[in-house]
């Protein structure tokens, strides 16, 4: 994603977004970081503008994205967060500051409990919207892992696992928790990864056809039923949901029966049982 994309998708949710300020965030950061490259040889900025991307996939604020343009300024350049202050106001210092503090927390895992960092990762946030840059960061730095030396990536994939997945999953970013557990399962256990993805593909035109036709029989009942749903969505499910399956029933991938999920959403709990009694009624229960 280059900084056209980027101001493109944040206008496309919010027109009132001020693309000349967040134009100026990223020129500054691209000034600030100049000569500086990611371990992918690129340059540094490329990791701003996709840490930004991320958060205008969720709808961010205008403040957040300048936030994540700017969130590596400070510790790794000489640009100082008063100047940012000055620049772009109190509400991006603050969030840019909050990040900075959030990367200087040493993650020890030997000594703390994942879920008492967990916690104290929160506290120190104070901004949910500090947690949020921080999780696209990690998302961003797990996305490009494969540029790190192995040892590294086993450190940081396993952090992820234990810190960062789990706080995506307790904030409801459902997606962005899938793709962190994948990312850290390729390389904590690369084969049974590997093993997975190959047998997930096999079935994948399957699958597909498989979820489309569920849907459409489901949808055409809870019409005759008169139950109008919000959404009715479904996919294969991740390869960590598959692997911790595998691992907690010590079963192999053919006695793996829930490889595909259809969600429905509602509008009460009493439409949620009345769709699960139609979904029980056409499909039998395991
Ligand atoms: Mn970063």
């Amino acid at each position: 994603m280059d900084i056209q994309e980027l101001l493109a998708q944040v206008q496309a949710y919010n027109p009132q977004a001020d693309v000349a300020r967040i134009t100026r965030a990223y020129e500054l950061a691209r000034t600030a970081h100049a000569g500086q490259t990611r371990s992918t040889g690129e340059p540094y900025v490329t990791h701003s503008v996709a840490v930004a991307g991320i958060l205008a996939d969720l709808h961010l604020d205008e403040d957040s994205i300048v936030a994540a343009l700017l969130h590596d300024v400070p510790e790794d350049t000489n640009v100082s967060l008063a100047m940012i202050q000055k620049e772009f106001g109190d509400e991006v210092a603050k969030r840019v500051d909050g990040v900075t503090k959030l990367s200087q927390l040493r993650l020890g895992m030997e000594q703390t409990e994942a879920e008492s960092l967990r916690k104290m990762f929160m506290a120190m946030a104070e901004d949910i919207r500090v947690v949020l840059i921080k999780l696209a960061d990690r998302l961003h730095n797990m996305r490009t892992l494969q540029a790190l030396p192995p040892n590294k990536q086993k450190t940081i994939a396993r952090e992820t696992m234990e810190i960062f997945a789990p706080l995506a999953n307790r904030l409801g970013i459902y997606k962005i928790r899938r793709e962190l557990e994948d990312l850290s399962l390729k390389y904590l256990e690369p084969e049974k990864y590997k093993e997975i993805e190959a047998l997930l593909a096999e079935g994948t035109d399957d699958s597909q056809a498989f979820i489309v036709q569920a849907i459409s029989i489901l949808r055409e009942r809870l019409t005759q039923e008169n139950i109008t749903p919000i959404e009715i969505s479904g996919r294969p499910k991740h390869i960590y949901s598959i692997y911790s399956k595998m691992k907690r029933k010590g079963r192999d991938f053919s006695q793996i029966y829930d490889i595909r999920g259809v969600r429905v959403i509602v509008n009460s709990v009493r439409e949620c049982y009345l769709v699960l009694g139609v979904v029980h009624s056409l499909w039998t229960p395991i």
